[in-house]
């Protein structure tokens, strides 16, 4: 998979280095936290900081997007060739929230170099994947001598994703046609490790419920009642005893319905990562893998879909004891969905199976949340192989291929605008995503741009292969 590099782009990169490293640095220091109220004005100020280095850059259109919440940033660079692809970069500038006591070892505002990493909020989640393709494009310009990109090239950075992207989908629906694209690049998310560069060709998607079982219209007696009448907290644990079979599947029928298996070729490559089991297990903060059979841990995480129990609860938890029948028990389900399970489905196969199961004299209140699609990326798309050709140029090495077991707004993108979605990101695990200390490795974040240069032309030339 590895590919030459070009020295037009290396040199390109290295001559706007330090003044690329000083911009990011200025964004870095507006504290745009969407989470915190009296940050409004920075994520505001953040947008527009964007929006100017943007048409700085050479786009010519910017726009910023107002949304009930915080402003988002619409960029646009039509290619020179009306006939190339169009690729739509999702990112975001809010970030989360940082405080020096929350065990920062310097201002979590004020970035800073030390040894070969850049500390600061956002430096890697997302503001530093973002804006590594602002040189990019750049490089890819200066090394083709284009005044124009190869492929039309849009860019739609939130300013909410840290606060669950509350009026992305809205946005999304409402400015569909000036988001349109072929295919779509979500640079807010990672690699596998410094050495082992890799792209994620996939999230999982989530459906999440809650489930309220009401009893006796309140506590009741356990010696005047107990024995005659159902108790609703029973009837719950009965429902979470029912959701596994002994081989750790999902016993809901219908739950696989659909379901795309992993291919033996994704299998293999995945057993080839340099997965330690031990570490990783620390990082879950457990004690022993489990789940479902015939599956490794990676393959659980990433491909199969899931039934968790978040919340149970119901009845007495004080001290002591009180012997009641209780009034209500409570549950809070969720299912990590793949690619092939539609959540309307999971709703309804949901709905008919606790149904089914709650007795006479209990009364269910089943509520499901808004559901995120999964996404998946087949291994032979033409974007994929261009994204990892590219980044392959740019890491000089292979490329390995995994997914995210998470689920995201880049689902909305997908749905709506009806396009495939690659995940280009250089951060790594070490990076500390919502934590003290966040960094990028200022070597990644260099990858990231020239891998940003290669893509397009790629993109460009194997659009036309594959159509
Ligand atoms: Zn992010």
């Amino acid at each position: 998979m590895s590919q030459t590099p070009d020295s037009a782009v290396r040199t390109y990169i290295e001559q706007y280095r330090a003044a690329f490293l000083d911009d990011l640095a200025e964004w870095l220091r507006i504290p745009s936290v969407s989470a915190q109220p009296d940050h409004a004005p920075d994520v505001r100020r953040s947008a527009d900081w964007l929006a100017a280095k943007l048409t700085e850059t050479g786009f010519p259109t910017v726009e910023v997007w107002e949304t009930p919440g915080a402003p988002a940033v619409f960029a646009e660079w039509p290619a020179g060739d009306p006939e190339a692809p169009t690729v739509l970069v999702y990112g975001h500038h809010d970030v989360q929230p940082a405080a020096r006591e929350d065990g920062w070892d310097s201002e979590p505002f004020e970035p800073v170099v030390r040894g070969d990493r850049l500390y600061a909020r956002g430096a890697a989640d997302d503001k530093g994947q973002v804006f590594f393709h602002t040189l990019g494009v750049r490089a890819h310009l200066a090394a083709t001598g284009r005044t124009a990109p190869a492929v039309t090239l849009k860019l739609l950075i939130e300013g909410e994703e840290e606060s669950g992207s509350p009026n992305f989908r809205a946005l999304v629906e409402r400015r569909a046609e000036r988001l349109a694209a072929d295919v779509v690049i979500v640079s807010d998310t990672g690699m596998w490790s410094e050495d082992t560069p890799t792209v994620c060709t996939g999230m999982r998607g989530l459906a999440e419920c809650q489930i309220v079982l009401h009893g006796p219209d309140q506590d009741i007696h356990s010696g005047a009642f107990g024995g005659a009448v159902p108790n609703p907290a029973t009837v719950a644990a009965r429902l979470v005893a029912a959701l596994h079979d002994e081989h750790a599947r999902v016993a809901i029928p219908g739950f696989y319905e659909g379901v795309v298996e992993l291919s033996e070729r994704e299998r293999r490559l995945w057993a080839e990562l340099p997965f330690d089991e031990e570490g990783w297990l620390r990082e879950a903060h457990s004690y022993a893998t489990e789940g479902e059979a015939g599956h490794t841990t990676l393959e659980r995480v990433w491909a199969r879909p899931t039934a968790e129990v978040n919340g149970i609860g119901g009845g007495y938890q004080g001290p002591g004891s009180k012997t009641i029948i209780p009034s209500s028990a409570l549950l809070k389900l969720s299912f990590r969905l793949v690619a092939g399970q539609e959540p309307d489905h999971i709703e309804k196969i949901v709905r008919a199976w606790a149904t089914e199961r709650i007795p006479a004299g209990i009364r269910a209140e089943i509520t499901f949340l808004p559901a995120t699609r999964p996404c998946l990326t087949p291994l032979d798309h033409p974007g994929l192989q261009s994204l990892a050709r590219a980044m392959g140029r740019a890491f000089e090495g292979p490329v390995r291929f995994t997914r995210s077991g998470g689920s995201g707004p880049a689902a909305d993108l997908q749905d709506v605008l009806g396009a495939p979605v690659l995940f280009l990101g250089i951060s790594v695990p070490s990076d500390g995503w919502h934590a003290p200390n966040e960094k990028v490795e200022l070597d990644l974040l260099l990858k990231g741009v020239e891998t940003s240069a290669y893509l397009w032309g790629d993109l460009a030339e194997n659009w036309r292969h594959a159509t």
